[in-house]
């Protein structure tokens, strides 16, 4: 058994059913279901008896405690945060109260647990903390891309609140020996992403005819990772990490905002065309830029190649061409989540894991 926090989020659900189409060992989804959480991304498990979902909250001390005394998780992955850069700049103290405070309460949760078990239980037990690359700040264009060695420079309330979550993982391995892996990776996309993220937002806003925002020039750079070549490497540091390391994850795929929704517009003109007869891209919006808008994202995803011989199965271009193959095959899950109605969805549909 596996404990997977924030199993029901965007990277979270990718993972958890990736999980269960390749492994037969359970997995035990803990989610507070905040707004990001949604149920009906887990709606192919349903009956599934190796998957047992809790809603709950990673700073919930005594559930975490009952639920590791009842389960005996030889690994847990944490997924559960608060994620959208934009959010923590309009209200940071909920990334402040789950990404530091309820990452540190699940530590020792798990710590005072883990420090109960002997022998290779103890062992082989496993907490992988997983977090972004957004930690190192932001890089000039000719600066070389980030390696686990680069220092630390958050700029958001988002990546700052995940910086310490970091630190704090890192330290419950060196002062209380606990077995940690970390993984610091780019920007995901690909399905279940929730619509307020740049992909998701751009392929909803071109169909139904809205404007696509674009911040300030378009020319903010960042690595784009499809979603479950994440959750490969995930995989691929749980089973073969060294306690106490940290992994780069990337794609090698550096790229300008705007090239990406010049990308989506012209998948969307191949593959749905607009009535209006003319490019998706007639609808870009510039809209002033965000505060502290980092300029550059780049990973350097070679020591998690090097030594565990992990690599993306998919490119840029095979990856955003699923991407959006997946949202125009999805628009119910879409009009679910933009509507909020995939919260009546877990009470209707839903009652037993
Ligand atoms: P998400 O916002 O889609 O999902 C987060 C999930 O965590 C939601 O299901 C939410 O309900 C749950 N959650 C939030 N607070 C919780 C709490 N206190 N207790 C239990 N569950 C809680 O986020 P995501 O994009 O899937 O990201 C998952 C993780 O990966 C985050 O830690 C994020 O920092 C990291 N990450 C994301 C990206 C990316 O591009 N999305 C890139 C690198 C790292």
């Amino acid at each position: 058994m596996i404990l997977v926090t924030g199993g029901a989020g965007f990277i979270g659900a990718n993972f958890v059913l990736d999980w269960l189409a390749t492994h037969d060992e359970p997995v035990l989804n803990l989610d507070k279901l905040t707004y990001a959480g949604n149920r009906e991304n887990l709606a192919s498990l349903q009956g599934d008896a190796r998957h047992i979902f809790v809603q709950g909250d990673i700073g919930d001390a005594e559930l975490i405690a009952s639920l590791l005394q009842q389960h005996q998780p030889r690994a847990i992955v944490n997924f559960a945060a608060e994620s959208h850069v934009d959010r923590s700049i309009h209200g940071p103290a909920e990334f402040i109260q789950t990404n530091i405070v309820g990452t540190f309460a699940l530590l020792e949760s798990v710590r005072a647990w883990w420090n109960g078990l002997v022998g290779d239980a103890k062992a082989a037990f496993r907490f992988l903390h997983v977090s972004t690359d957004e930690v190192y700040g932001s890089l000039a264009a000719a600066d070389p891309a980030f390696t686990e060695t680069h220092r630390y420079e958050p700029n958001s309330p988002y990546s700052a609140s995940k910086a310490a979550s970091d630190h704090l993982v890192r330290a419950y391995h060196h002062t209380y020996g606990l077995s940690v892996l970390t993984t610091n990776c780019s920007n995901n996309y690909g399905p279940y992403h929730f619509p307020e993220k740049l992909i998701p937002l751009m392929i909803v806003n071109a169909l139904a005819g809205k404007p696509l925002p674009v911040y300030g020039d378009g020319q903010q750079v960042r690595d784009w990772l499809y979603v479950k070549d994440h959750c490969s490497a995930i995989r691929r540091v749980l089973e073969a990490g060294r306690p106490g390391e940290t992994y780069n994850v990337g794609g090698w795929n550096e790229k300008p905002n705007l090239e990406i929704v010049h990308t989506v517009c012209a998948l969307l003109d191949e593959l749905r065309p607009a009535a209006h007869g003319k490019s998706y891209r007639e609808q870009i919006a510039y809209v002033r830029d965000r505060p502290g808008h980092d300029r550059r994202y780049a990973i350097d995803a070679s020591k998690i190649e090097r030594e565990l011989a992990w690599r993306p199965a998919e490119t840029f271009e095979t990856g955003i061409r699923k991407t959006v193959q997946w949202y125009l095959a999805n628009p119910d899950w879409v009009a679910h989540v933009q509507s909020g109605a995939y919260r009546e969805w877990v009470q209707t549909q839903y009652s037993g894991n």
